[in-house]
């Protein structure tokens, strides 16, 4: 190691050991004043442009990882919180976030950049930002599912409260394999079933940042109608898809949201997604399904699913997930899959329109 890095990295150790006392000596003040979660935003003065962290409060709620979404400007990502990060107060690695080895072969001293338990939190940070969830399901967990539009209806908060706990009990069957300590579960599909908007993808994208966060393993969301379009692109390109395809091949936990969603697909698009699904089963990886399509067996009752009338244009009231997806995909889905239905509950977005209506119609009313 040359002369300029040993002392460039004395002077690294001098200033995070500056940036602890201090931190010590903020917190200490700060726990006298009764921290608490609603204190989540930066002094603004802090924020413009200083480095100095340790003047930083808590914006993670204090998360186990101290993991939080940052919302600033166009950026909308997982970050770790500047108050509640581990890494500068690690004993075990002096704030540097590496470990030292001693390597057996070559009897020398090995330093492994980022491998200190500290900095578990930004890898599981990094991962979460991998998966691409679309901005809007970023926010949501298991405990930040919206139940108030349910209003008093207790059959349907029942309901959608059994359908959260049969998802999280799901998960919970996948951690040995995910934490690599033990087999892959029975059933290593979980299908989402019913009507648009009733909080299936909101659960499933719940359930993936989870995994992630309980199990550093890899996770991917994709929307199947963006899957076929980007399938289509290549073809016309004359491009290979195994760009598009490897990376959801081969993600620990994979969710397809909407399966059977859009116009009729092409049967080398539907024979891509089938091998896409085979692939996984074969390999043993756990996928996360959600469809607006039923089982034949099924059908949806339009006051059941939470509308007045069968809504128009809807090929879902009409068609059946085996008739959009075809019988192999479907009969790998049945045999692999743990189902969860939402059928009979209400849309989220629908209830949110409703009370939109009504309450421009009270106003109209109120003007005439
Ligand atoms: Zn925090
Ligand atoms: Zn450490």
């Amino acid at each position: 190691m040359s002369n300029k890095t040993t002392q460039s990295l004395e002077a690294a150790f001098e200033e995070l050991e500056r940036l602890a006392k201090q931190r010590d000596a903020s917190s200490d003040s700060q726990s006298g004043q009764g921290m608490n979660k609603t204190s989540r935003t930066h002094s603004p003065s802090a924020d413009a442009n200083s480095q100095d962290e340790s003047s930083a409060t808590c914006v993670c709620g204090h998360h186990p990882l101290a993991i939080y979404l940052r919302n600033e400007g166009n950026l909308n990502e997982f970050a770790i919180c500047p108050a509640c990060d581990a890494q500068p107060r690690c004993e075990e690695c002096q704030g540097t976030g590496q470990l030292r080895r001693f390597n057996l072969l070559t009897l020398k001293d090995e330093v492994i950049p980022g491998a200190c338990q500290c900095r578990t939190g930004r890898r599981r940070a990094e991962l979460l930002n991998q998966i691409g969830l679309p901005r809007r399901y970023r926010q949501t967990s298991f405990d930040a599912i919206q139940m108030e539009h349910l209003g008093q209806n207790n059959k349907q908060t029942h309901k959608l409260n059994d359908c959260r706990n049969r998802v999280m009990e799901f998960c919970e069957t996948t951690l040995p394999f995910l934490n690599r300590k033990g087999p892959a579960p029975e059933k290593i599909f979980l299908t989402l079933l019913g009507p648009v908007g009733t909080g299936k993808t909101h659960l499933a994208s719940a359930a993936l940042k989870w995994l992630v966060e309980e199990t550093g393993c890899s996770a991917r969301f994709v929307d199947f109608l963006f899957l076929l379009s980007q399938l289509r692109e290549t073809y016309s390109q004359n491009t290979s898809e195994e760009k598009i395809l490897k990376p959801l091949r081969e993600a620990d936990v994979l969710l397809i949201d909407e399966l059977g969603k859009g116009r009729a697909e092409k049967a080398w698009q539907l024979e891509k997604l089938d091998d896409l699904l085979n692939s996984r089963y074969n390999e043993g990886r756990i996928t996360l399904l959600t469809t607006n399509y039923l089982p034949p067996e099924f059908s949806y009752d339009p006051v059941r699913s939470g509308f007045r009338t069968a809504p128009a244009n809807e090929s879902f009231w009409e068609q059946s997930l085996p008739e959009r997806i075809g019988a192999r995909m479907y009969d790998r889905i049945v045999e692999s899959s743990v189902f969860v239905d939402f059928i009979g509950l209400p849309s989220f977005r629908r209830a949110l329109a409703d009370s939109y209506l009504e309450r421009y119609k009270a106003e109209m009313l109120r003007e005439s």
